[in-house]
């Protein structure tokens, strides 16, 4: 019997149900786990994605791509099998896909964080059979600290800078991470800046109802404003060494990622600060969130995949590796920053 899903050319496909989670080729019926440009992918006919994350993919796909949206738990019905969207907590709208037939139930994670960061639905485990799990952090020494110490930490720097005379840059991901870092400053301490890149994704944050400190388009900033040394900035990691940031003057820069957890990575940027904050699972939420599913077997992605593969069978799951073209979260926005090391 062929498997519920199984990995083709064009990328995860239900062949019983006629659909493809996250394709990376052009097909008829599409579901998207989120809107990072790895799972979404322009050219396919029909888009189904959670009702929080549509204006999101909107922005991604433009106009004209046809978007069909669930809530989250809605069920709809191809062909006899059941697919259902639940959260993911990796970004806004973001989702696991549950597909059910003739009694059996897989999951497809797509990236998730299991640490609520108070904006958007919150993680849920989802009862499975298979589990097909991302593993961008899945090695031990990945584990995050609660965001509130994170976000303390940056305000703490904010401070410094300001009393050094110095412009505070902070990058962080355009979708996603920006809007939590956002949502993390003490808007009270200074002006907030943000790139277009990252201006562009908060309409539709503040439309599901998550407030924000005001903000500042980054073309409007002036260093002979008396205040322009006591702002922050929050931008893209390609902004990083760009004549953009000349406008800002003397600036302290900082990358806000899960990768900053290994020092290599900062001191290879040049970045004054490295903020461990990760949109994904780290070792413990992925081991936690496995159990939580009941699944017998789990089948890893995107990341560590051999690593996290080999604990699962060392410790009684019946566990492999798929092979997915998803890249890992540096290459969502294009970086070149390698996982490792
Ligand atoms: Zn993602
Ligand atoms: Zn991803």
């Amino acid at each position: 019997m062929k498997p519920l899903l199984e990995i083709t050319e064009k990328g995860l496909h239900c062949s019983a149900g006629g659909f493809y989670i996250d394709p990376w080729g052009a097909v008829d019926y599409a579901v998207i786990t989120h809107a990072h440009s790895d799972h979404a992918r322009w050219g396919s006919r029909v888009y189904i994605t959670a009702e929080s994350g549509r204006e999101i993919l909107r922005a991604r796909l433009g106009a004209n791509a046809v978007i069909e949206t669930l809530s989250y738990g809605q069920v709809t019905t191809r062909n006899g099998v059941k697919v259902s969207l639940h959260p993911a907590g990796h970004v806004l709208g973001s989702a696991q896909v549950r597909v059910e037939h003739q009694g059996e139930v897989w999951v497809v994670s797509g990236d998730y964080k299991t640490e609520s960061d108070g904006m958007i639905a919150p993680f849920e485990p989802v009862r499975c059979h298979t589990f097909i799990t991302e593993s961008t952090f899945g090695l031990p020494i990945y584990r995050w600290r609660r965001q509130t110490e994170i976000f303390a930490d940056i305000n703490d720097w904010w401070r410094t800078n300001q009393t050094q005379g110095r412009t505070s840059v902070i990058f962080g991901y355009s979708l996603g991470k920006a809007q939590r870092i956002l949502s993390g400053l003490d808007g009270s301490l200074g002006p907030i800046y943000v790139h277009g890149a990252v201006a562009k994704f908060l309409p539709a944050y503040e439309a599901a109802g998550i407030r924000f400190p005001t903000t500042k388009d980054s073309s409007t900033f002036s260093l002979t404003s008396t205040r322009a040394t006591s702002a922050m900035v929050i931008a893209p990691p390609s902004a990083d060494n760009t004549p953009w940031l000349r406008r800002f003057g003397e600036v302290s820069a900082a990358f806000a990622s899960g990768w900053m957890q290994v020092r290599g990575t900062r001191r290879r940027r040049a970045l004054d600060r490295g903020f461990v904050l990760s949109d994904h699972a780290d070792w413990d939420g992925l081991i936690a969130t496995i159990k939580a599913t009941g699944a017998e077997r789990i089948l890893v992605t995107h990341g560590y995949s051999e690593v996290l593969s080999r604990w699962l069978r060392e410790n009684g799951w019946q566990a492999d590796v798929v092979q997915t073209r998803f890249t890992s979260e540096v290459e969502e926005e294009g970086e070149v920053l390698p996982p490792e090391s």
